[in-house]
C-alpha cells in the first residue's frame, strides 16, 4: 500500500494531519460542537479514552487559556503530552483510575465530560456492543462524581440491539438525551454519540463507586422495554451536509482545488504495539513463519520427512 493511499480512501483523516490533529476523530467533537455548542461556558473538561489525543487537543483550544489542569485526558494507553492537559493512564472501568480522576475534581466539578472509549473490536456484534456499553456505563460512573449540575457528558455508543437500555439509564441523570452522528463518521459504522445535557441526578441520589452504577443484572425483561417505557431519543445528525462524506473516496487534489502534499502524521504512535516489529523489520530480522503451501515441493517433502 502506498503512502499516499490511505490519503485518498479517507479524507477525514487526510484533512487531519494537514489542519495538525492528532487523529481524523477531531472531525467529529468539533461537527458535534458545531450542532451543540458543547463548548460554551466550559472551563473544566474531562476526556476519556484520549489516546491518541485528538480530542483533548481540540478540547484544550477551546476551553484553553485556563492553564494545566483543566483538561484531564485518561487512557489505557500512553500519549504523548499537550500543553495544558493532564494526563492519568489507566483503565476507567478500574477503581484505581476512577478514583484518581474524582480526586483530581474534588471541590471544583467539571463542566463536559466526553468519552470516545472504543474496545477492541471482535467483530461478534453482541459482543463489541456489550463492550462498548461497559466502556459507556464505566464513563457515566465517572461523570456522575465529577459533573456540575447541568453539565454535559458526550460519550461513543453503538446501536445496537439495546440501545434502548443506554438511553433509558441516561434519561435518569440528564434532562436532554440525543443520539447524534457526526458527517465524519462513516454511516457505515454503527457508531454514534449520545449527546447527553442538563445533569440531574435523581433526587437523593449518591454517587457511589463500590457499586456499579445502574446494574440491571442484565434483565431480559428490562432490554426489551416497550410501550410507555419504551425510551425513544431524537436522532440527529450534524457536521456541514455538504462537507466531505466519511464514506467516500476523493482524488488527491480535492474539489475544493487545494493542491495535494503528502502530510506525515501529526503524531506518530508513541509506543504501539508493533513497535517490535517495526524494529525487527528495520534490522532486516523481520522473518516470516514459511506455511507448508508456500514451500517449493522439495522442501515440503523435506519438511515432512
Ligand atoms: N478520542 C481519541 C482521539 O481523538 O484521539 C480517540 C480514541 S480511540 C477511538 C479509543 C481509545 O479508547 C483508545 O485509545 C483505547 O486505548 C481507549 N480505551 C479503550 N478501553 C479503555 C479503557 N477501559 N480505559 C481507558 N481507555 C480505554
Amino acid at each position: 500500500m502506498g503512502r499516499t493511499s490511505k490519503d485518498k480512501r479517507d479524507v477525514y483523516y487526510r484533512l487531519a494531519k494537514e489542519n495538525g490533529w492528532r487523529a481524523r476523530s477531531a472531525f467529529k467533537l468539533l461537527q458535534l460542537d458545531e450542532e451543540f455548542h458543547l463548548f460554551q461556558g466550559v472551563t473544566r473538561a474531562v476526556d476519556l479514552c484520549a489516546a491518541p489525543g485528538s480530542w483533548s487537543q481540540v478540547l484544550s483550544q477551546k476551553i484553553g487559556g485556563q492553564g494545566s489542569g483543566h483538561v484531564v485526558a485518561v487512557d489505557l494507553q500512553a500519549m504523548a503530552p499537550l500543553p495544558g492537559v493532564l494526563q492519568i493512564q489507566g483503565d476507567i472501568t478500574q477503581l484505581s483510575t476512577a478514583k484518581e480522576i474524582i480526586q483530581h475534581f474534588e471541590g471544583c466539578p467539571a463542566d463536559l465530560v466526553v468519552c470516545d472509549g472504543a474496545p477492541d473490536v471482535t467483530g461478534l456484534h453482541d459482543v463489541d456492543e456489550y463492550m462498548q456499553a461497559q466502556l459507556l456505563l464505566a464513563a457515566l460512573n465517572i461523570a456522575t462524581h465529577v459533573l456540575k449540575p447541568g453539565g454535559c457528558f458526550v460519550a461513543k455508543i453503538f446501536r445496537g440491539r439495546d440501545v434502548t437500555l443506554i438511553y433509558s439509564q441516561l434519561r435518569v441523570f440528564f434532562s436532554n438525551v440525543l443520539c447524534a452522528k457526526p458527517r465524519s463518521s462513516r454511516n457505515s459504522s454503527i457508531e454514534a454519540f449520545a449527546v447527553c445535557q442538563g445533569y440531574d441526578p435523581p433526587e437523593g441520589f449518591l454517587p457511589d463507586l463500590t457499586k456499579p452504577l445502574l446494574d440491571h443484572s442484565y434483565d431480559p425483561d428490562f432490554n426489551q422495554l416497550d410501550g410507555p417505557t419504551r425510551i425513544i431519543v431524537p436522532f440527529v445528525t450534524c457536521g456541514d451536509l455538504s462537507s466531505y462524506d466519511s464514506d467516500r473516496s476523493y482524488p488527491l487534489d480535492l474539489e475544493d482545488g487545494s493542491e495535494y502534499k503528502y502530510t506525515p502524521p501529526t503524531q506518530p504512535p508513541i509506543s504501539p504495539p508493533y513497535q517490535e516489529a517495526c524494529t525487527l523489520k528495520k534490522k532486516g530480522r523481520l522473518a516470516k513463519e514459511l506455511r507448508p503451501q508456500d514451500c517449493p515441493i522439495s522442501t515440503v517433502d523435506t519438511l515432512s520427512q
